[in-house]
């Protein structure tokens, strides 16, 4: 792997993307996340900064292309990797899902990987190529239960994975995506406490034995795979999506 990579993430302030932001940043590489949450952006580029880490924090909106130019226009001309990692979740089926939370999900989870691969291709263009590793689930190749917007948004994120990969593969773009299992995080948390309200342990436990393994995955476990994706090592692979999920998909039969 180059010594020192740029890389580009969204979502970098918490949970799988704040595990991708350490594991880059302890690694020595360049690291400049955009997240909508000032507060905990700053708090996390601070803490690696006082360690000497090259980490940078924008406040960016991935769902407002103006919001997402602005923030690449601080970035450099030339970049090595772009994880589109930021997303959020809907309870219900169809019924329960009203016209304004479809085009809230499809704004973060759809849109912004559109806006910020849009200003990222330049970038990884200069740079000779790169690698774009997009942030899926589970959902989009089984449809999770009362996840329907959701599950919708993850199946145009590997639509568009697929898609990226071929219309760039020539200019040796590699673009792939990861489809997480239930991962413990402060988006499972928060879940939880909006829906489960008192009923939070029993709850976790429930989801965590709805993994074959038996237990949720932790952050730290998908973070190694982006940084397998983005590393050289990873020069053959695109267009192909990364099930790492305790089974959940693979042993269900
Ligand atoms: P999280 O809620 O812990 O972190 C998501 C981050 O994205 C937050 O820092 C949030 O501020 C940021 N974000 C949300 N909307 C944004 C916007 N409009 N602009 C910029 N930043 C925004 O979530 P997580 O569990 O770490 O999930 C990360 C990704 O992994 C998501 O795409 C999610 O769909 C996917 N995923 C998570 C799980 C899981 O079980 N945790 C499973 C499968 C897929």
């Amino acid at each position: 792997m180059k010594q020192k990579k740029t890389i580009v993430i969204t979502g970098g302030a918490s949970g799988i993307g704040l595990a991708i932001t350490r594991l880059f940043a302890d690694k020595g590489h360049q690291v400049i996340f955009l997240d909508f949450n000032s507060n905990s952006g700053n708090q996390v580029a601070e803490e690696f900064k006082a360690k000497g880490g090259d980490v940078t924090f924008i406040q960016t909106d991935v769902s407002d292309l103006n919001s997402v130019k602005t923030a690449f226009d601080q970035i450099p001309e030339t970049i090595d990797v772009l994880v589109n990692n930021a997303g959020i979740s809907h309870v219900g089926n169809l019924e329960d899902t009203s016209e304004e939370d479809l085009d809230r999900l499809f704004q973060v989870n759809v849109k912004g990987v559109y806006t910020c691969s849009i200003e990222a291709i330049p970038k990884l263009r200069t740079n000779g190529g790169g690698s774009i590793i997009n942030m899926c689930s589970v959902a989009a190749s089984m449809g999770l239960p009362d996840r329907f917007a959701y599950s919708m948004t993850k199946g145009a994120v590997l639509s568009m994975t697929l898609s990226i990969a071929r219309d760039y593969v020539a200019e040796q773009i590699r673009c792939n995506c990861i489809s997480p299992g239930r991962v413990h995080t402060p988006f499972v948390d928060g879940f939880l406490a909006k829906n489960y309200p008192g009923q939070e342990k029993e709850m976790f436990a429930k989801l965590a034995a709805t993994q074959p393994i038996g237990r949720m995955g932790k952050p730290e476990e998908i973070a190694a795979m982006v940084y397998y994706l983005a590393s050289d090592e990873a020069s053959f692979i695109t267009g192909s999506n990364f099930p790492i999920d305790g089974g959940f998909l693979g042993l269900k039969a």
